[in-house]
């Protein structure tokens, strides 16, 4: 195939078009319909790498559509795998910037943590992707690629078969996904399509550290499960680890949970990481029940994986029994969350791709 390699210089990225604009491209450069719908298969249900991939389309559409639009295609930069089963990958985009996913296989399902920014401007003091600062958002097309190689890659490593081996999605990796919301809601578009990867509502999961506005907009534009990353009980105690609470303090976060349209059966899932001696206290535990009493609400407990530089110490592992048995005696959901790839830092709060090396791995937030 001469000609048809996938990227032009300029225009606009074919991966990270809504449907509707993609099928109007496709018409302006000559094509019909039933190509749009070719080209949309290619690209979100075979997460083809390039236009040369897609040989049963017309070779002059494609050489017009490379001739006026880009198709960008992350670049598998690294790959680590835990003793656990756990893979972590960093990915390259267009621009060279650095970002990781992480897969989690368990025996009911195969999830991807997909990352949405390019480092993260929130600063939780507890996070490693925090100290990197905020780098830029990651358009549609990186944050659904993502998912594509991570797919492919997983066929060719015999974990599933083809073309789409991972069952669930929690964008949860590096970044604030709600800072990202016209990328994200794009995105989730094009996933949830029944032509593109096709996930299930049910199956996919937003987590923010509690920006209160893009709570609201991703309950009034999607149908994805709500997490918030909680870590605190006070706002003393929040203001202290997480800087957007000074913002959006606590009352205000839960009073936007409570008004997230939920499913029937549906719950908010609220992440606590436990901080040894910061927030793990019978008392923490008290107020957490008190603050989501009436909330159809998940608590999980997740024990701080220490990181270099950063001040805080993994809790006893009897605190993390305690809380839970707290919890779950005033009738509060709480599951401990087993850390997976510590190993290999991939744990949460452990992302951090800097400077083309790891330093070690993304928030809960
Ligand atoms: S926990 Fe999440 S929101 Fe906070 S700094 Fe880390 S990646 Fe950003």
């Amino acid at each position: 195939m001469t000609g048809v390699v996938g990227a032009a210089p300029g225009g606009p990225d074919l991966r990270s078009l809504p449907r509707g604009r993609l099928e109007e491209r496709v018409a302006l450069a000559g094509g019909k319909p039933f190509n749009a719908r070719q080209l949309f298969r290619w690209l979100h249900r075979r997460g083809a790498a390039s236009l040369a991939e897609m040989t049963d389309l017309p070779l002059r559409l494609r050489e017009r559509l490379a001739g006026e639009s880009r198709l960008d295609t992350l670049e598998r930069a690294g790959e680590q795998r835990s003793a656990d089963g756990t893979i972590k990958w960093t990915w390259r985009t267009a621009d060279g910037r650095l970002v990781e996913s992480v897969y989690l296989p368990e025996p009911d399902r195969k999830t991807l943590c997909v990352s949405s920014q390019a480092g993260c401007g929130m600063g939780c003091t507890f996070c490693l992707t925090g100290t990197m600062g905020f780098g830029r958002n990651l358009t549609a097309g990186e944050l659904v690629d993502q998912v594509h190689r991570a797919n492919r890659r997983l066929v060719e490593l015999g974990e599933g078969a083809a073309p789409r081996p991972l069952t669930n999605l929690v964008f949860m990796g590096m970044g604030e996904p709600l800072q990202n919301l016209d990328g994200l809601v794009t995105a989730l578009d094009l996933l949830l399509d029944a032509d593109g990867a096709d996930f299930s509502h049910r199956r996919v999961t937003v987590s923010t550290s509690g920006l209160v506005p893009g709570i609201r907009r991703l309950g009034a534009e999607t149908t994805v499960k709500l997490a918030v990353s909680l870590n605190a009980t006070t706002d003393a105690q929040r203001d202290a680890i997480m800087p957007v609470n000074r913002r959006w303090p606590i009352a205000a976060l839960l009073e936007a949970c409570r008004e997230f349209p939920l499913k029937p059966g549906r719950r908010i899932t609220f992440e606590y990481v436990l901080l040894g001696g910061f927030n793990d206290a019978d008392e923490d535990a008290e107020r957490l029940a008190r603050l989501l009493r009436g909330l159809p609400a998940k608590v999980n407990l997740i024990a701080y994986n220490e990181s270099a530089g950063l001040p805080f110490r993994a809790p006893a592992p009897e605190r993390v029994e305690a809380l839970q048995r707290l919890l779950v005696a005033r009738r509060v959901n709480a599951v401990v969350r087993r850390n997976r790839g510590r190993d290999i830092s991939a744990a949460c709060g452990q992302l951090a791709a800097a400077g083309g090396s790891l330093t070690s791995p993304a928030g809960p937030g």
